[in-house]
């Protein structure tokens, strides 16, 4: 558990976990509930806790819809999207870490690789 990940998210996010009164209206709402392994409530609940570590590898930070039906359900304003949306924020802020420096590029380039490839490739693989 890490509750300093905890308070990164809510200030990401802009919003209190806190104020979640667990009564699952989020998650009745979700179009995309099957394909989440951890529901909008449960997200919350497991910001709240700190276990931030787990929803960095989940996959539903990237299944979520951002259709933003739990925002308009939630009675509190805690709004499990923008909480599913911090989580994405900061999984890819730590993969930016890894990613290559400008000096390393033309090593790795092959002569006959034209530079659309180049620049679509740094789009389909952001993360
Ligand atoms: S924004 Fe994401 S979590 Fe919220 S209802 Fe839509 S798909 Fe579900
Ligand atoms: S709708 Fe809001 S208060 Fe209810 S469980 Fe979801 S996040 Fe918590």
């Amino acid at each position: 558990m890490n509750r300093d990940l905890t308070q990164t998210v809510a200030r990401i996010a802009g919003v209190n976990p806190r104020a979640c009164m667990r009564c699952g209206k989020c998650t009745g709402a979700c179009p995309a509930y099957d394909e989440m392994e951890y529901h909008p409530h449960q997200f919350v609940s497991m910001v709240e806790t700190g276990r931030i570590d787990e929803l960095l590898r989940s996959k539903g930070i990237y299944t979520c819809l951002s259709c933003f039906a739990c925002i308009e359900r939630c009675p509190r304003q805690v709004e499990p999207a923008r909480l599913i949306e911090a989580v994405r924020v900061l999984a890819e802020r730590k993969q930016g870490a890894d990613h290559l420096r400008p000096q390393d590029i033309p090593a790795r380039l092959d002569p006959d690789m034209p530079q659309q490839a180049i620049t679509s490739a740094l789009r389909k693989y952001r993360r």
